[in-house]
């Protein structure tokens, strides 16, 4: 590839250096396609970029199964405009197709087409009139599902649920979007908070992944109008970001969350989470134990739908009799009730064979004692503020215990 390249390089005085980084894993891809792309890249690098520029052509792990590499040139870079139809047939940048240089537009296409079909994804980065990065990963194995066919119309769209991923980095978005695309997802990058809400009234994406930092406006804000919209706010908001603010983000009404960075086996996890491939007909049953009967109300609404059955008890003493006698997948257990209390109920559930291994969430209006704490640490999966319940949270702390984790 080298020698293919070297001397188009030297022809116009640029610098050509390639950075592999050590010990990398052997890569199983077809290699007469994989030369196919990087001397489209690097043909375009050279000839996109003025006499006496370099070019970069770069190699390394993006995560333990997957290679990054990246071809950055020094060159004319490409407008932002153009930045996805460049990688359509037969399109190329305002500038080239008004003349200069010459072409035929469809080196990037198929680029992109040999990429997909090993299960990878590529993407541009470029700043006009500074250079361009062009960047793919590859799976480091064999895909799991090659495209069986390499032209003709793409069925993904149809097929797929849609996914709507906003992050600024364009670099991340690329790796999420390739990891949403091996889950069976079409995913569609936005780098940008402007305009997310008019994009997903487009769209109608299946899931919205969301970045909190974006330069131009707050994601916490985006969450608010996505969610007080009667269109949009029943699609799901995976916030995916690099600030630890998890619960604040259920609470403005995100479905669940992730914090950067993010392996793959992370984003499989969290969509098995919201969509288990079981979901239909196997009901998960929920004992809610609470003397409030607002609150049974408000539980049973938060879980409304077809997955959960619900059972409720008014006190401890009901809430054991019920557990025993039918024992359901998770109890809701309020600590503070007239008669047998919430510490009691466990108690009994944990003397029991049967009952012993339920698990627990404790729904509390009250600060806990630090010794009643260290006891629900033990005894339970989980403890949640009244105050601080939502819909969201309250799903996601369910989901992640139906999924053992
Ligand atoms: P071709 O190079 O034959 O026109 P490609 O599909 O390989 O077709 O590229 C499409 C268009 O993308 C190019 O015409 C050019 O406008 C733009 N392009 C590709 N690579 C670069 C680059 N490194 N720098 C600037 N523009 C580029």
């Amino acid at each position: 590839m080298q020698r293919t390249i070297a001397p188009l390089a030297e022809k116009k005085s640029q610098t050509l250096t390639v950075d592999v980084a050590d010990a990398l894993p052997r890569l199983v891809a077809d290699p007469v396609r994989l030369k196919q792309v990087l001397i489209n890249l690097l043909s375009n690098a050279n000839k996109f970029t003025p006499e006496g520029g370099s070019i970069t052509l770069s190699c390394r792990l993006a995560d333990q199964d997957t290679m990054l590499f990246s071809v950055t040139d020094t060159g004319i870079g490409i407008k932002a405009e153009d930045q996805t139809i460049i990688f359509e047939e037969f399109r190329q940048s305002s500038d080239v197709s008004a003349g200069e240089i010459e072409g035929t537009g469809l080196g990037l296409a198929i680029s992109k087409r040999l990429i997909e079909m090993h299960g990878g994804s590529i993407w541009i980065e470029s700043e006009y009139g500074t250079g361009s990065t062009f960047s793919f990963l590859i799976p480091i194995g064999v895909p799991e599902k090659p495209e069986p066919e390499m032209f003709g119309e793409t069925t993904e769209r149809s097929k797929s649920k849609t996914a709507f991923v906003v992050d600024d980095d364009h670099q991340f978005s690329s790796i999420l979007a390739h990891y949403l695309r091996q889950e069976g997802y079409a995913p569609i990058q936005h780098y940008t908070g402007a305009d997310v809400i008019e994009c997903v009234l487009e769209l109608r994406p299946d899931i919205i992944t969301l970045d909190i930092l974006l330069p131009d406006q707050d994601g916490w804000e985006i969450i608010r109008n996505l969610r007080s919209n009667p269109q949009t706010k029943n699609i799901p908001i995976l916030v995916i970001s690099a600030i630890q603010e998890g619960e604040l983000a259920l609470s403005l009404g995100a479905t669940d969350y992730l914090v950067k960075p993010v392996r793959r086996k992370d984003v499989r996890n969290l969509l098995r989470r919201l969509f288990p491939p079981e979901a239909e007909g196997q009901k998960v049953k929920v004992l809610i134990v609470d003397d409030d009967k607002d609150i049974s109300i408000l539980l049973k609404e938060m879980l409304a739908g077809d997955h959960y059955e619900m059972l409720t008890a008014r006190d401890g003493q009901e809430g054991f009799n019920i557990a025993h006698r039918e024992p359901p997948d998770i109890i809701l257990l309020d600590l503070m009730m007239p008669g047998k209390s919430g510490f009691d109920m466990i108690k009994r559930l944990q003397a029991e064979d049967k009952t012993a291994k339920i698990p627990v969430i404790v729904l509390t209006a009250i600060d806990v004692t630090p010794e009643q704490r260290q006891f629900l640490e033990k005894t339970t999966v989980g403890i949640m503020r009244k105050t601080r319940l939502t819909p969201q949270s309250l799903l996601a702390e369910l989901r992640r215990l139906e999924q053992g984790n």
